[in-house]
């Protein structure tokens, strides 16, 4: 049984996580029906779909901080435990839809940004769902578990003229907006030499969420759930470029009681045009969160736990940047809030959840294949 939406945070899942702006990849912006003249006045009406951790323990306690989005309604196979969180944060009964009745949704005016945040496999079905409902979408990471569900999740958002964002965190955190800056000004040259890492040690699937090694919902392993942070850093320090090509091994597997539907650990390097390599791990065997990029003239570092919800520490070989600390999940919130208001470009548009399925697609292919495989993003 899930915890109620009251109970304290856990902090075992404090992994889960990824990086800053993006000019190449701006989606074109376009208010939806829901948005048209917002006023600065009113909150944005969030719903939250699927009430599993993320929800219960990091958005639902962050929507209570948000200056600019509030929950106004849920998407939830149970509806007592619906009626409960409505109960919780003061919206309406009506505001608790079924999977099978999101629908109903464009009733409602009184919920803007419908967030999608149920198992990797099921992001396309309730995103499409969102968006005929007439609502903005935000689908979690990683965005689907093949390049073709993200193109239909960007089909059905554009058809309805409601606008897509995927959940990285990051990509509104000051210190990974900062590593961002130091690849896009080139202040110590092009970053060219990257490793990075990211996992946690998966004891057993029950605690992480069973849908996780089941590999329809979950689409593949650790490269999908925590490999994506590393993907997204290695493309933000090229500035967004997408690798030309990428290698891969997967790690021979400890556990087959565990893993016998997805990898436990796999190995990639992403080649970019200019020479520039990305050497990459991803894993449910460790605890491990760092990123790392060596230009000429100095590198940049996100320590442990780089990636995790915890304060980043970002060194460069100028020492240490001081930033303020954020809730991640406020930052990404409001944030994104703040994007439709404006009719600003998003920092985490579909196109750059897109890509970074196609670059994952691209790893287990190479690594199914032992041979090296072009990316085409
Ligand atoms: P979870 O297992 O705790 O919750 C999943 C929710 O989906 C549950 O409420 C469950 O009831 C619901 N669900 C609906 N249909 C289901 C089905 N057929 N099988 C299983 N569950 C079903 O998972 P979670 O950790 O909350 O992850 C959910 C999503 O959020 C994933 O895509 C994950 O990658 C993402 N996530 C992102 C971050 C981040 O930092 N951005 C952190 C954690 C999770």
């Amino acid at each position: 049984m899930k915890p109620s939406p009251t109970a304290a945070p856990v902090s075992r899942r404090r992994f889960i996580g990824q990086a800053s702006a993006v000019a190449a990849l701006a989606l074109a912006p376009r208010l939806g029906r829901a948005l048209d003249a917002p006023s600065p006045a009113r909150k944005l009406g969030v719903a939250l779909v699927g009430l599993g951790n993320y929800s219960a323990y990091h958005l639902a306690p962050a929507l209570r901080l948000t200056r600019r989005c509030r929950l106004t309604g849920v998407v939830t196979g149970s509806p007592a435990k619906g009626r409960e969180w409505a109960r919780e944060y003061g919206f309406p009964d009506k505001n608790v839809f079924g999977y099978e009745s999101m629908a109903r949704m464009a009733d409602t005016s009184d919920i803007d940004i419908v967030y999608v945040v149920t198992p990797n496999g099921l992001h396309a079905e309730h995103c499409v769902a969102a968006a005929r409902a007439g609502k903005h979408v935000i689908c979690e990471k990683p965005m689907a578990n093949t390049v073709a569900e993200c193109d239909a999740i960007i089909e059905a958002c554009r058809a309805a003229g409601v606008r897509l964002m995927v959940g990285y965190r990051l990509r509104y955190e000051p210190h990974h907006a900062e590593f961002a800056r130091l690849a896009r000004e080139e202040v110590f040259g092009a970053f060219m030499r990257m490793d990075g890492a990211n996992g946690f040690l998966m004891d057993s699937p029950s605690s992480s969420g069973e849908w996780r090694t089941n590999r329809k919902l979950a689409g593949g392993g650790p490269l999908m759930d925590m490999g994506v942070y590393v993907v997204q850093a290695a493309c933000m320090a090229k500035v967004e470029a997408v690798p030309a090509a990428v290698t891969a091994k997967f790690d021979p597997v400890t556990r087959p009681e565990l893993f016998s539907q997805v990898e436990e650990s796999v190995r990639w390097t992403m080649e970019f045009a200019d020479g520039a390599q990305a050497k990459c791990h991803a894993t449910y065997a460790e605890s491990v969160s760092r990123f790392r990029a060596e230009a000429k003239g100095g590198w940049a570092r996100l320590d442990e736990p780089a990636f995790y919800y915890d304060d980043p520490v970002l060194t460069t070989s100028r020492g240490r940047v001081n930033l303020p600390n954020v809730n991640h999940q406020v930052a990404q919130l409001d944030g994104m809030a703040a994007e439709l208001q404006s009719g600003a470009p998003s920092r985490a548009p579909g196109e750059m959840g897109r890509r970074d399925v196609a670059i994952i697609e691209a790893i287990y292919a190479a690594a199914k294949s032992g041979q090296r495989v072009e990316v085409k993003a």
